[in-house]
């Protein structure tokens, strides 16, 4: 098994500004010390001069620099179903998954990027929790990058975690695909924050999700997170239709069941998302990944009209039908007290 190493970035680029806050000097001692290429950018959004003769190894060194920077718009995105904001720790992932759509949203930026300016990122959260009030805000990490995969580095996230520890009013949650979890398994989360990993068959692993941690690591992240008493969850995404696929998520299942301990699954949840792409998606994918197997027939589709006049296409509704009773019978025969909170 290909054991994925925590993220080292083979370039850094720090603007000016974020020098100002303490994460910023602490990173550009720490990529320094570690002997790191590291060179100025005037803006996050503007680095250019990522090294490489043609797209894909420009594409494939982007996914290695880490871009320091501060965060301008504190404005969040809406989540929904999964919470009511994304907070906007970072941007970008170093994994390879062929269908990801940051591949689409994130478009000639594909490189990583980290906020130095996280309290006014967290005074923000604040002002959102407040308008809500006495609701609980539920915040998404993990929008726009595989936070867990970067956090080893800066430690944002597990500063985060404690702080909602202490908030009566928010909670928060992001999901991985990375077994570096560690350093947070002390964090004081307080029960405020769902520790959710990304699982699926290992036919779509394999295929699909290279730079990510293996499942089997995955699921041994998520045992000692459940042991940290971290509320637990699951997303199975892309749920993905292939040979062999009862099967296959059978076996995820029972993988999960063999190491879940007990006293965790009463406070477990299940998000479902069956596989699905754009048309700008799929041209996107076959540039970054042109040898990649992944099934983007659109006649084989069902076509389902959204947002900004761009349609998805989706499972048959057979499919997404058949799809959903299986997994969701597997669900209530390994984890009869888990709640399920979507399929989509
Ligand atoms: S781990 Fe998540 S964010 Fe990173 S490439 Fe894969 S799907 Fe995208």
């Amino acid at each position: 098994m290909n054991v994925i190493k925590p993220f080292v970035p083979q370039l850094v680029y720090i603007e000016p500004r974020a020098l100002e806050y303490p994460l910023g000097v602490e990173l550009k001692d720490k990529f320094e010390k570690m002997g790191i290429e590291i060179r100025e950018t005037t803006s996050h959004n503007q680095v250019r001069n990522i090294p490489g003769d043609n797209h894909l190894q420009k594409y494939r060194n982007a996914k290695s620099t880490l871009v320091v920077g501060v965060r301008k718009t504190l404005n969040f995105d809406t989540s929904k179903p999964s919470a009511e904001y994304a907070i906007p720790f970072a941007t970008g992932c170093m994994g390879h998954c062929h269908y990801c759509y940051l591949q689409t949203t994130m478009g000639s930026k594909p490189y990583i990027r980290t906020y130095v300016n996280v309290e006014e990122i967290l005074d923000r959260a604040e002002q959102y929790m407040k308008e809500r009030a006495p609701q609980i805000t539920r915040f998404e990490a993990a929008c726009t990058s595989d936070i867990v995969g970067i956090d080893h580095l800066t430690h944002t996230l597990k500063h985060a975690i404690e702080y909602f520890g202490e908030s009566d009013l928010g909670q928060l949650r992001f999901v991985t695909k990375f077994h570096h979890v560690d350093h947070l398994l002390d964090a004081k989360h307080n029960g405020k924050t769902r520790f959710r990993f990304s699982v699926n068959a290992d036919y779509v692993i394999k295929y699909f999700e290279p730079g990510t941690s293996p499942l089997d690591y995955r699921i041994e992240a998520a045992n000692k997170v459940a042991k940290a008493g971290y509320p637990l969850g699951f997303i199975v995404a892309p749920i993905y239709i292939h040979e062999g696929w009862r099967d296959g998520y059978r076996k995820l299942f029972e993988k999960l069941d063999a190491s879940i301990p007990q006293e965790s699954r009463d406070d477990i949840t299940f998000e479902m998302i069956q596989h699905r792409f754009t048309k700008p998606a799929k041209r996107v994918i076959e540039k970054n990944y042109p040898k990649s197997k992944l099934q983007m027939n659109e006649e084989e589709r069902r076509y389902k009209w959204g947002r900004y006049g761009i349609g998805k296409y989706v499972y048959t509704k057979d499919e997404e039908h058949e799809l959903r009773e299986t997994l969701e019978y597997y669900i209530g025969q390994f984890f009869p007290n888990a709640k399920i909170e979507y399929f989509t």
